[in-house]
This record gives structure tokens, C-alpha cells and sequence, in this order.
């Protein structure tokens, strides 16, 4: 049987996860660090919504855009956030926040056109971008004291002609990076110069410990031309319900619409109405998990920032702590990324991605590094599994 060619354009799911899964099954500890999950429940309100909802037969299609007054509170919602004055009509309800990314190149660029993303980054823009026929122009970041700041020199010297849209994902998967005013201007004065599509992956928006979040939808000039991504799974623990939403102009929510009656046609009506009763409803569940997930951050920070050969800066947002570990690596005599990982999993049973799963490294590109995911495990296993990579690391 011959497949469709643009399947092999197509990323496949971790190798990570199976290591550390077989790992387990032959019955060894694991540290599940390579998760991007969170193993917190969903809060009561929203399930119980959610069971009314079905047994008041909310159970057949709705529209395709999403029901009405989930769009209406999720304008109120994310406008209030962000400082943007929108409708109803500019929001499309989807299943999970990862559909809004396949639709914004479904709609918005042409066989050929040029990409701007992350690089690291989260692997499925790569993946959709090349699935749908777009060349894909990788940016980079630059390791500064506080974090990472994108390489905005690289960045500019990558557009051409052909270049249509960029992927913006501030507080960062995989590297928690988090733009600075000026950066994030630079990058609105870019596609606006360069009259780009910009999708602003906003997934870890609420997300945050400290400080407040900025849209670069609500900088001059952007609002016409970004679509956010939007996601209930974070926030309010519901990664498996798959909830979110695209804030789009108007034109371009109408053709989300049109591919969501051609796609799913519909998100799933009650989680729809559960969604209503988190976005309205007492927000005290979704305190008590940002809350959990802030003391799992300082657990998970202290114990790598004291492991020596370990740098990283410490990220007001995101559940991902992105440490270098060159040094370390170097100390213990070992070379690769995939090697590190390897011997960390079978002598330690703590499991982590590495830069390697978020795109091809820059050339040039000589630090190594690995993502901690701290939203899948408590804080004890945390302390105890982080506590035996550091004697492994330092023996
Ligand atoms: N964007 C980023 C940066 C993410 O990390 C994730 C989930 N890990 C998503 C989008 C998609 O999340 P979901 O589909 O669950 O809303």
C-alpha cells in the first residue's frame, strides 16, 4: 500500500516516552520528567458542569465556530487579559489549542511560502509547517543571564520575498524564554514591515508566577494580523478534554470555521459548556493548581541550580526548566545528548527530553541541554529523583 508522500513529513511521537515506559515495565523507578502532561485533576465545578451539560442532552453538533456563549465569555475573557476590545465573531472554538496551529497554515499560507518559528521550539510548527507545503526558516535564541532572548539579527536576515508568516510563542515551550518589551516590539515592527501572518502561541499566557503577560496582539499595528492560540488545558488542568480557541480577525475566524465544519465539525458540545463553567465560574481550582505548580518550580529550580555542571536561569512561566548541561556532560566523559539521556534514565530512572527534540541544532550550536517537565510529578518525587541525578551527576 502507497501512502500519501506528505506523511513522511510528519513528526512521530517521542522516543522518550516509550525509553522510560519500558524502563518502568521492567520494574525500575522512573522520574517522569519528559511529560509535558499534568497529573493534577480538573477542577470539581468543571466536571460537574460538564455532567449537567450531557444530562441535559447537550450532546449532539452545534455550530462549527462554537457555541455562543463560550465564544462571548472567551472574548470577554482574553480581551480583558490582553487589552483587546473583541467580539465573538473573532473567536472559534477547537478541540486543544494544537488544532489552531494546522488551521493557521491551512488557511493563511501557500505551497512554498516561507515560515519563520522557534528553534528550539515546540516540534509541531515544524512539522505542520512542511506537512502543508511551506518552507520552514527556523529562528534562534541566545543564552543571556535572565533566560534566552531570540536572535533578532538572525531572525531578519532569514526573510525574503516569499517570507508570509511567523510563529510567536512567548513563554516558551520548550525553553521558557520570555521576551523583553523591546523584543517583543522588534518582532510586531517585523511582520508588520514585512506584512506577516503572525501566530502567537499563547498556551502558557496564564501560566505564570510572577509578573503579567503581554499579547503582541495588543501592540499598534498587530491585531489584523496575528490569530492567538488559546488553550484550556494549562490553566485549568484539562489537557485530555481538548478545549481551546483561535482570536482571529474576523475574515480569517470565518475560514476557521468553515475548516472546522470540513474537519471535526464540531469541538465536543459539553466540554464546550464545561469550558463556560471554568471560564465563569469560581476560580479557585485553577489558583490551587498554578499555586502547585509554582512550588513544584522552586523544587524543581533549587535542586538543579545546585547540581554542579548544571546552569539555568530561573523562568517566571511555563512548567519547563531548560538547564545547560554541557559542563556536566564534559565532567562525566560523555558526548552525546541521546547518551546523557540514556544513562540518566537506566542509572538514575530520571526520564527528560533534550534540545534534540525541538528541532535541528543551529550550526555552531555546541551547548547541550535538557528539558525537565516539573507539572507531571509531586513535589517529593521531584526533591528525591532530582536529588539522585545530582549524586550521579557530581560522583
Ligand atoms: N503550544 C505549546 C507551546 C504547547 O506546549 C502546547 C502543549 N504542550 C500546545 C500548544 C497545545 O496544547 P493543547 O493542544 O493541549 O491545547
Amino acid at each position: 500500500m502507497k501512502l500519501a508522500q506528505r506523511i513522511s513529513r510528519l513528526v512521530t511521537a517521542f522516543a522518550v516516552s516509550q525509553a522510560a515506559a519500558a524502563w518502568g515495565a521492567q520494574g525500575h523507578r522512573i522520574y517522569p520528567f519528559h511529560l509535558g502532561d499534568i497529573d493534577l485533576a480538573t477542577p470539581d465545578n468543571i466536571i460537574e458542569a460538564m455532567n449537567r451539560a450531557v444530562a441535559e442532552g447537550k450532546t449532539g453538533y452545534c455550530p462549527g465556530a462554537g457555541i455562543m456563549p463560550l465564544r462571548e465569555a472567551l472574548a470577554a475573557d482574553i480581551g480583558q487579559r490582553r487589552g483587546l476590545a473583541l467580539t465573538p465573531e473573532q473567536i472559534t472554538v477547537h478541540p486543544g489549542g494544537k488544532p489552531v496551529i494546522t488551521k493557521f497554515f491551512q488557511a493563511l499560507i501557500e505551497f512554498g511560502d516561507e515560515v519563520l518559528y522557534p528553534n528550539p521550539g515546540y516540534p509541531i510548527y515544524e512539522s505542520q509547517i512542511e506537512f502543508l507545503g511551506g518552507v520552514p526558516l527556523p529562528y534562534h535564541y541566545l543564552p543571556t543571564d535572565t533566560g534566552f532572548a531570540i536572535d533578532l539579527d538572525h531572525l531578519r536576515s532569514m526573510i525574503t520575498p516569499r517570507t508570509r508568516a511567523l510563529v510567536y510563542n512567548n513563554l516558551q515551550n520548550p525553553i521558557s524564554a520570555e521576551s523583553s518589551r523591546e523584543e517583543m516590539e522588534a518582532i510586531a515592527a517585523i511582520a508588520i514591515e514585512h506584512d506577516l501572518w503572525v501566530l502567537s502561541d499563547e498556551a502558557y499566557f496564564e501560566m505564570r508566577y510572577s509578573g503579567t503577560s503581554t499579547s503582541i496582539a495588543a501592540l499598534p499595528g498587530m491585531a489584523e494580523r496575528t490569530v492567538i492560540l488559546y488553550t484550556f488545558s494549562k490553566k485549568y488542568a484539562m489537557t485530555g478534554w481538548r478545549l481551546g480557541a483561535a482570536i482571529a480577525p474576523a475574515g480569517v475566524s470565518a475560514v476557521f470555521a468553515k475548516l472546522n465544519t470540513n474537519n471535526e465539525s464540531c469541538t465536543t458540545q459539553f466540554v464546550q459548556w464545561a469550558g463556560l463553567e471554568a471560564l465563569t465560574g469560581d476560580q479557585s481550582g485553577a489558583e490551587a493548581i498554578r499555586a502547585t505548580l509554582q512550588g513544584r518550580r522552586d523544587a524543581a529550580y533549587e535542586l538543579l541550580s545546585m547540581t554542579k555542571g548544571l546552569r539555568l536561569a530561573r523562568p517566571n512561566s511555563t512548567f519547563y526548566l531548560f538547564p545547560d548541561v554541557t559542563e556536566a556532560m564534559t565532567n562525566m566523559g560523555i558526548a552525546t545528548m541521546p547518551e546523557f539521556a540514556e544513562r540518566a534514565l537506566k542509572e538514575t530512572g530520571v526520564s527528560f527530553c533534550n534540545r534534540l527534540h525541538f528541532g535541528t541544532p543551529q550550526p555552531g550550536e555546541d551547548r547541550m541541554y535538557a528539558r525537565f517537565a516539573y507539572s507531571g510529578l509531586p513535589v517529593e518525587d521531584i526533591r528525591e529523583g532530582l536529588g539522585i541525578l545530582a549524586e550521579w551527576i557530581e560522583a
